[in-house]
């Protein structure tokens, strides 16, 4: 059965009691496609809070074509009047933040202030693309010839659709959605089906700040909605956030269509300690950045590499000591450090790799498993992990595995740290702790991975950057917000032209053009 309703359910009702179901945003309404439905659980309860749409190949076609509607007359939109409604959409996405951040942290885990962490570094994409007209300005030549100018615009591409992972149910389609729309196309956004409702209040609150009906949609669904999106062809552009294995078949997939793409994979970010650091900081910081969201974000830090058994021995006992007064309860409650994992699979794949890396002969210094909390027996929680005397062989190193789970490697050199790094399948994010500048300037220059941290742990780029890793973790050529996304959700278009200030006939050349 398909229903259209308006939107006004949200956002409310989605915070304060969850609608039994969640359909789409398509047109500015909410749609009810109820072929197919999945669950979406409260992971600090381990309950289905609601069940969402699974967008069939109809609804699929229907926000396609509410999006091909509303481009004509947005793409002629100037771009300060689109920023406008992007300054508005910021002052209300402020006002609601405390909303989102509730859905966020129901439907993901994740601790509430987190979920403003994340907000707030979405808003600041929202903020850049603010300042649109300036960045789509194009390139003037005068004279480029006898009596000729020629210059390049940037033109929209029309429809563009972003696909979203779980771990960032805000800010990673954030990093999409603003600069698409701000260059001039129109948006179908699909959220992951395991957190789909702050979403539809990101949706909702479009609207509100008045963007037209159509340029900004929503729809649920899973593998099958996105496969919908990759064989319409009017969808020229797709963004894709998530594992590896998807992003590099979205990648063959939609390159096959012809599709602009860029698909961000996923991660195994390595910290390198010097014996110089300053270890009471640089541990402080790995504790956020391998536990903070369970682990579970793709610039988490998994793997620390110490120079020296010395210097691997003092991090080790300053983390096993963080470990074991590490909080672990609801996002709700602000006092936690740490939340559930996102679903029951999630708990089962981070548990089979502390057996594996027992198993494989690792070092197991602080055990995650059997963690339960009273009340919440049901609930996705999971200990923090510690393991020392990692192998490069072992799949704990090797895989990602996206809970809290933290190795460490003992190497004797900082090349022997970069050469580790290197190998490494993944090249996201890294950080080296130093007070030695010249160490620094080596490691920065010289690394293989796309985000370089020098004493930061999580070196997640500002949005005038763009961010992207390098080998397995991007797909494509260009980053996700900051510059590179003008130049993804754009077209050069260049124009030479020729105005005669004489009246005279030009011969026919038959020579090349030239100077
Ligand atoms: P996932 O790959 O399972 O799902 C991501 C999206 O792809 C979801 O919307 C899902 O519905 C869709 N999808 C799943 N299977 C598909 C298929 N066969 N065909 C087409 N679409 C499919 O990822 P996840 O578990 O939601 O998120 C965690 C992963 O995302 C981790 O690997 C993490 O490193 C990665 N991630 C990467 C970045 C980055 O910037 N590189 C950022 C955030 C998360």
């Amino acid at each position: 059965m398909r229903l259209v309703k308006p939107y006004m359910s949200f956002p409310n009702a989605l915070v304060d009691a969850a609608p039994a179901y969640l359909g789409h945003f398509i047109n500015g309404e909410e749609v009810l496609d109820r072929s197919r439905t999945g669950d979406v659980f409260n992971p600090a309860v381990g309950e289905v809070r609601l069940k969402v749409g699974l967008a069939s190949q109809s609804t699929v076609s229907d926000a396609v074509t509410a999006a091909a509607a509303a481009f004509p007359a947005w793409r002629q939109t100037p771009p300060h009047k689109r920023a406008q409604i992007l300054f508005r959409y910021k002052q209300l996405l402020q006002d609601n933040a405390e909303k989102i951040c509730q859905l966020i942290t129901a439907e993901h885990g994740k601790l509430i202030d987190d979920a403003h962490g994340e907000l707030g570094r979405g808003i600041e994409v929202v903020d850049y693309a603010c300042g649109i007209s300036e960045l789509l300005k194009g390139e003037y030549s005068k004279n480029a010839g006898p009596e000729i100018d020629s210059w390049s615009e940037f033109q929209p591409l029309g429809v563009v659709a972003g696909v979203t992972p779980f771990n960032f149910p805000a800010m990673v389609p954030m990093w999409m959605f603003p600069m698409a729309i701000a260059c001039g196309n129109t948006f179908i956004l699909k959220p992951s089906e395991r957190d789909p409702s702050p979403a539809l209040l990101l949706g909702k609150l479009l609207t509100d700040a008045g963007l037209p009906d159509g340029v900004f949609n929503v729809i649920n669904g899973d593998s099958d909605t996105v496969q919908h999106l990759i064989e319409d062809a009017r969808v020229e552009a797709l963004s894709f956030v998530g594992s590896t294995p998807i992003a590099e078949s979205i990648f063959t997939r939609c390159s096959a269509k012809g599709k602009r793409v860029q698909a961000l994979g996923g991660a195994k970010n390595h910290a390198v300690i010097l014996p110089d650091a300053d270890l009471e900081n640089a541990v402080n910081a790995l504790m956020g950045a391998a536990f903070g969201s369970c682990g579970e974000r793709c610039m988490a830090i998994s793997v620390v590499v110490c120079i020296g058994d010395e210097t691997a021995d003092k991090t080790v006992a300053l983390l096993q000591n963080k470990i074991s007064n590490l909080k672990i309860g609801p996002g709700v409650d602000a006092s936690n450090d740490m939340g559930p994992l996102i679903s029951q699979e999630a708990l089962q794949r981070v548990t089979q790799y502390i057996d594996k890396g027992v198993a494989e002969g690792a070092e197991l210094l602080a055990d995650g498993r059997g963690f339960s909390l009273a009340g919440h027996e049901s609930g996705f929680f999971i200990g923090a992990t510690l393991f020392d005397k990692v192998h490069p062989d072992m799949s704990i190193y090797r895989d990602e595995i996206f809970g809290p789970l933290l190795c460490v490697l003992r190497v004797d050199s900082l090349g022997a740290a970069i050469k580790l790094i290197d190998e490494h399948e993944f090249g996201n994010g890294t950080c080296l702790f130093t007070r030695d500048g010249e160490a620094a300037r080596y490691f920065t220059d010289n690394i293989q991975v796309g985000m370089v941290g020098v004493n930061v742990a999580l070196p997640v780029p500002i949005a005038s950057q763009s961010f992207g890793g390098w080998k397995r973790s991007l797909f494509g050529d260009l980053y996700v917000y900051g510059p590179d996304a003008v130049r993804f959700y754009t077209r050069r278009k260049t124009m030479t032209q020729r105005w005669s200030a004489s009246s005279a006939t030009d011969k026919a050349r038959y020579a090349f053009p030239s100077g």
